[in-house]
């Protein structure tokens, strides 16, 4: 953690390593209006991308403190929702930078949740080749986990992420205050993320986990902290997704993701069915890798205390199996599990016998 004081209060920093490229993310409170400065860009253009929910509460402190900078920021706003991750909206962002006459030396700046932060993404990634990117994630689940790593992409027909990049962005900058009008349910489902981290840490981010949800107080910026270094750590070892250590970051979604496409979306939210898939991964590592009935325990309150779903309803068990078996992540036709053999210790691409993968699911519904 690094100093620097304002009125906006003490900024964290945490310094990415990914793909040869360097860059930080900022974390702290009312940092949005200090956008600008922590870029320090003296010069160029920024399209700062955002959805219509996001805009009215945050894109004027955005262009107001770009504009003071020196950039010339250029608005693009968006309808919210998963339809905007399309490439009908690649297209007006690509019409908009066109238009701008922007080069590689301009940016884009994503601000808003995973939506926007993939699509605008993914424009910075491809446009000339890249133009420089600077994320500003709005939701708990874009600042613990989309806006760092550099996962960029849009939606294809059926395929959720089905066209995409690793692009690494210059700057993270996390306004914790932003997190006030997230509404209740988007705060829910990033906190399955946060205690995702948490599983895979196992030490102090666990307990500051614990703690903090203990409390019922808003997400703390030392945890958001202690988040993205997990995260950045797990990326730094495997920017591209090749050498196998990104995987960790799959737990709990293997059976996470098929509850949420079973769920057609809408029954489940991601961080929702991510947290029933958590529960399945604490079950299965029980059995299969020895993780210690208290620590499984003590993963299933946290989940609880959060306020996530206990259990799985309102979805059909065989639906669920099906999905799991055709994971997109299956190797040789094989879903491939994250377990733990303790907490902080991921083991990635388990095997998991389909009579237990069946059992898991039943044990979700009848918990
Ligand atoms: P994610 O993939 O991060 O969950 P989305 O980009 O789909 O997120 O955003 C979730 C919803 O929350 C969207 O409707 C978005 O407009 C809205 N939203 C994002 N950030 C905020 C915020 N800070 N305050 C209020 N609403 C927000
Ligand atoms: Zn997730």
């Amino acid at each position: 953690m690094s100093a620097g004081a304002d009125a906006s209060g003490p900024v964290r920093t945490v310094a990415v390593e990914a793909a040869g490229e360097r860059y930080e993310v900022h974390i702290g409170a009312g940092l949005l209006q200090r956008l600008g400065e922590l870029y320090g860009r003296p010069a160029g253009l920024a399209l700062v991308v955002c959805d219509e929910n996001v805009a009215p509460l945050y894109l004027e402190r955005v262009t107001q403190s770009l504009t003071a900078a020196g950039m010339r920021p250029s608005p693009v706003v968006l309808p919210p929702g998963e339809q905007t991750k399309s490439g009908a909206s690649l297209t007006l962002l690509y019409e908009r930078l066109y238009e701008l006459g922007a080069s590689r030396d301009d940016t884009v700046v994503a601000l808003g949740g995973g939506v926007i932060g993939d699509l605008a993404g993914y424009a910075a990634a491809t446009f000339q080749r890249g133009v420089r990117l600077v994320q500003a994630p709005t939701t708990i689940l874009a600042m613990v986990d989309a806006a760092v790593g550099g996962k960029v992409a849009v939606d294809f027909r059926q395929g959720k992420n089905y066209l995409g990049t690793f692009y690494q962005p210059a700057l993270v900058v996390e306004d914790v205050l932003t997190l006030a009008t997230l509404p209740e349910r988007e705060v829910r489902s990033g906190w399955a993320e946060v205690i995702k981290h948490g599983l895979l840490d196992g030490g102090a981010t666990l307990a500051l986990t614990e703690d903090n949800v203990a409390r019922g107080a808003a997400l703390e910026p030392r945890l958001l902290e202690a988040d993205v270094r997990v995260k950045a750590a797990i990326v730094c070892r495997d920017p591209r997704e090749r050498t196998g250590a990104r995987a960790a970051l799959n737990l709990g979604h293997t059976i996470g993701h098929a509850i949420e496409v079973a769920g057609g979306y809408a029954r489940y939210s991601h961080g929702e069915a991510a947290a029933l898939g958590l529960r399945a991964a604490l079950w299965l590592s029980e059995r299969l890798q020895g993780l210690g009935a208290a620590d499984a325990t003590r993963g299933q309150d946290l989940l609880s205390a959060a306020g996530l779903p206990e259990r799985l309803t309102g979805v059909a068990a065989g639906n669920v199996a099906v999905l799991v078996e055709r994971d997109k992540k299956a190797v040789d036709g094989t879903p491939r599990f994250v377990l733990l053999a303790a907490l902080g210790e991921p083991v990635t691409g388990v095997v998991v016998p389909p009579a237990l993968q069946r059992e898991v699911i039943a044990w979700l519904i009848d918990r």
